[in-house]
């Protein structure tokens, strides 16, 4: 062994420095010492097993309970030149001669096999033939009873220890609780095994909480500005999950469907075009989890509330494996806490219910509270975050902005101080929304000083503000069948006046911005003839195109414009079996370019000095939408319509519309409301003496809207 893990690293798999981690246990391994991380998805861990299995000549047996992956680890392993097999009941029995005989024969560096093959005994008899360096046991935490995911086939492995005992092993998992971390250790017989807890972090993942509200609508919008990117949306019911499929299709967007109830044979078909490029987006329910390797998911959107951060952590997590900047959007509504909590209610073992509600009240806290999403996610994990800002997650770029509520918060604990913390949101909310209902006559709450203190507001205000103090612990609520609310020690503090009380809101119009982990300036145009070069190849090779480069590798290749096979050979990703097998028709693609657009190729060919480029794209100037918005109702169209057309809010469309009449925009009001209604709104205004839209919408009983609202009072302000 001459050459350094460091040489090899550069030369076999053409990364030029290690991932955090993972020399460590590369080293460890070497030394044949056994080995236990922990390390989230997309830490790396292949390269953890697959380097020293590089270096040893022995053979490396890896244990993965994934048969559908088991086939794209190999290919991605020979491709990078490894002697890679498997093993497991997909193989024909040809096929299988001709693993055995690769084994027989000391050929291979890595045998990927399923945790049954261990109970067969002639199975370990046949591994005693070989010289085995070391066992790498991939989701180890699938032995541990403690674990969320056990599998008893996995207790056969605790044999190995004893069957192979000059052999390493080194487990792998992505979630272990100590708990479930001494059971892996005992029950694999590991002797003083080398440990690694790396950090939950994934610094490339960006996470936004963004208000559901109209949510096809919502993912199109957000689709639109990323045709070739790929991505997951993840939706609870089956149902749900077919009609965004079919919604977005009949939009042109390639999205296919996935959930337990469609038949086998679409479901893998479906996975297999995600896998390949050929889909853009995925829908799926839960159930698309836990086979997918795809390295260049660059987005994944929930279109409803998961039920735990841990789900959600691994839902997401399925971003960004490559390190590349990914998009996680959470839309998130009220409504979703309540269908949760009813199906909690539902549940029969009362400990099953508090752990599960308190599981919901995590996840709930992590979209609403005030603090940067990515600390909630930690601290879930017990995972201290030590910076005060994040730089990725809509809080920390302020994406929502912080504004005080203080007053708005005091009213409803008043409110709540004075009814004795005896009664529920629903009727704190009336109190101070000053509400007619019968509740309210039989308890006097009209007498109370802060009966109709919030009047100008609606109730749906009062309860995101009680949504909010509830986050933000100010208040508990009981968990009973009819939970009351109830004022906390820091709740006290706020009424009193001892402290400020600041909620999150969603900034109009802001687009989230991109990961804290920039991509740097790249080529647009010679990453997409990149693509379609991968894309050719892996479908000649039978293989799905991350397997062939990463699309981190392909976006430098479009950043430094490599024409030769020196310059090729430093772009990362790039080793020298990958070099053999494409590199010739990759510059070809890069030269070809680079004759049909000297331009950008000149400021851009020097290797591993990045030049900062003009944007390709130009950007729209400020104030473009509100423009666009114009054109449409040039063209006569209705605000629904413009809506429609623009994937925007009505809401959002009544806005530009204020705004061209306050720019000075001739426009004329029968186009969007009916005499009618605008006489019957313009009397409310008048009649209430008020300009706030809130009162006017309340006042008239759900008949006239908030858009119309806005519209008519921006008319009245113009004449
Ligand atoms: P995990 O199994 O931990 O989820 P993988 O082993 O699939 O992660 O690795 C995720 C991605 O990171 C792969 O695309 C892999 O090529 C890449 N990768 C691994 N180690 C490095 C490294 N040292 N430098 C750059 N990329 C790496
Ligand atoms: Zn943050």
């Amino acid at each position: 062994m001459s050459e350094s893990p460091h040489a090899v690293l550069k030369r076999i798999f053409g990364f030029s420095e290690f991932r955090p981690n993972q020399e460590g246990i590369v080293e460890a391994l070497l030394e044949n010492r056994d080995v236990f991380a922990v390390m989230p998805t997309g830490g790396g861990k292949s390269l953890c097993y697959q380097l020293p299995a590089r270096m040893f000549d022995g053979l490396c047996v890896v244990v993965s309970p994934l048969i559908s992956l088991m086939k794209d680890q190999v290919d991605a392993a020979k491709a990078n030149g490894l002697d890679a097999e498997f093993l497991n009941s997909s193989l024909v029995a040809s096929e299988r001669r001709r693993v055995f005989l690769a084994l027989e024969n000391h050929q291979l560096d890595l045998l990927y096999v399923s945790p049954e093959r261990f109970a067969m005994p002639d199975f370990i008899a046949t591994l005693k033939q070989s010289e085995i360096s070391f066992f790498a046991i991939d989701e180890a935490h699938c032995i541990s009873e403690w674990g969320h995911d056990f599998r008893p086939d996995y207790l056969s492995l605790a044999h190995i220890a004893t069957h192979f005992p000059k052999a390493g092993i080194a487990a792998f998992t992505a979630t272990a609780t100590q708990q479930v971390q001494d059971d892996i250790v005992r029950k694999l017989g590991l002797r003083k095994p080398y440990l690694i807890r790396a950090s939950f972090d994934r610094p490339n993942l960006f996470y936004q909480v963004a208000p559901k509200e109209n949510l096809n609508r919502q993912f199109l919008h957000f689709l639109r500005d990323r045709p070739d990117d790929s991505g997951i949306i993840y939706r609870t019911t089956r149902k749900s999950v077919a009609a965004t499929a079919e919604f977005l299709q009949g939009q042109g967007i390639k999205a296919l469907p996935y959930h337990a109830g469609l038949p086998d044979a679409d479901r893998k078909n479906h996975q297999e075009q995600f896998n390949r490029d050929e889909a853009n987006v995925i829908v799926a329910t839960i159930a698309f989890g836990m086979g997918i390797d795809k390295s260049n998911v660059r987005f994944v959107l929930h279109g409803d509330l998961p039920k735990n951060v841990e789900g959600y952590y691994q839902e997401t997590g399925r971003a960004g494996r490559d390190g590349e900047p990914a998009h996680c959007c959470l839309y998130f509504s009220q409504g979703d806490t309540v269908k949760i909590r009813y199906f909690i209610d539902q549940m029969e073992d009362p400990r099953e219910q508090k752990i599960a509600l308190g599981q919901l009240n995590h996840m709930v806290k992590i979209a609403q509270a005030n603090v940067c999403r990515r600390k909630g996610i930690l601290g879930y994990f017990g995972e201290p975050y030590p910076k005060a800002d994040c730089g990725a997650c809509d809080v920390c770029t302020g994406e929502v902005e912080r504004t005080d509520a203080t007053e708005d918060a005091q009213k409803i604990m008043s409110a709540i101080y004075r009814t004795g913390g005896k009664f529920g949101a629903v009727h704190i909310a009336d109190i101070v929304a000053g509400a007619d209902t019968q509740r309210i006559r039989q308890f006097h709450h009209d007498k109370l000083k802060t009966y109709g203190a919030g009047s100008d507001r609606d109730k749906r205000h009062w309860r995101r503000i009680i949504d909010d103090l509830l986050s933000q612990d100010c208040l508990v609520q009981s968990d009973d069948q009819y939970p009351v609310l109830q004022l906390a020690e820091k709740g006290m503090f706020v009424l009193k006046g001892g402290q400020p009380f600041e909620v999150l809101r969603q900034k109009e119009s802001k687009k989230a911005k991109q990961a804290a982990v920039s991509m740097g300036e790249y080529s647009d145009g010679l990453f997409a003839e990149l693509r379609i070069e991968r894309k050719r190849i892996a479908a000649e090779a039978g293989v799905p195109p991350f397997v062939v480069f990463s699309d981190r590798t392909l976006r430098e290749m479009a950043r430094y414009f490599p024409c030769t096979e020196a310059t090729m050979r430093m772009v990362s990703g790039v080793g020298e079996t990958k070099l053999e097998r494409f590199g010739e028709s990759f510059l070809a693609v890069v030269r070809a370019y680079k004759e049909t657009h000297p331009d950008e190729a000149k400021e851009m060919s020097v290797l591993h000095v990045p030049v900062e480029l003009p944007r390709p794209k130009k950007k729209k100037p400020k104030g473009a939408t509100y423009l666009e918005t114009l054109e449409f109702v040039k063209q006569g169209m209705t605000i629904e319509q413009i809506a429609a057309e623009r994937s925007l809010s009505p809401g959002t469309i009544s806005q530009h519309i204020e705004k061209l009449l306050d720019e000075g925009e001739p426009l004329d009001i029968d186009q969007f409301i009916t005499p009618r209604k605008r006489i019957e709104t313009e009397e409310l205004f008048n009649r209430l003496n008020a300009d706030t839209l809130g009162a006017v919408v309340e006042a008239s009983n759900g008949s006239v809207t908030y858009e119309q609202a806005r519209l008519v009072r921006a008319f009245m302000q113009r004449s």
